[in-house]
């Protein structure tokens, strides 16, 4: 089945972007501009891999992750930031809020397809998920 991939991006261009790329390579994207509609499509759509900028118009990304990692429905899912933000201990801090890894902006198409499959490969999908318990 094709894997499902939600962005949570309020940047245009880089939203079209990823999803040109990730669609090209033949995965489904979900897709929300703010914080906490990227909670509910999560909640709603359950996909099985979160992207998520750090920067949004709401609530930032960590605290986005933050409330996905307290789902235990939820929490399993792996959440990479995708963030401009190279300051000192941005990584620690994306790590910190639960992200499970991290991709620096901007985008590039073999670096975002690396992580992506590399994360989806580890993961358990939705449909075996009920005996993952962490
Ligand atoms: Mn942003």
């Amino acid at each position: 089945m094709t894997a499902r991939i939600l962005y949570v991006e309020d940047n245009p261009q880089n939203m079209r972007l990823v999803r040109k790329i990730l669609r090209s390579a033949g995965y489904e994207v979900l897709e929300a501009t703010e914080g906490l509609v990227g909670v509910s499509v999560a909640a709603r759509e359950v996909p099985d891999l979160i992207l998520m900028d750090i920067n949004l118009p709401d609530i930032t990304g960590l605290e986005a992750t933050t409330r996905l990692k307290a789902s235990p429905r939820l929490s399993w899912i792996p959440v990479i930031a995708v963030t401009a933000n190279a300051m000192h201990g941005d990584r620690e801090n994306c790590l910190a809020a639960g992200c499970d890894g991290y991709l620096s902006k901007p985008v590039m198409k073999n670096e975002l397809l690396q992580i992506v499959a590399t994360f989806l490969s580890q993961a358990p999908t939705a449909a075996t998920n009920n005996s993952h318990s962490t």
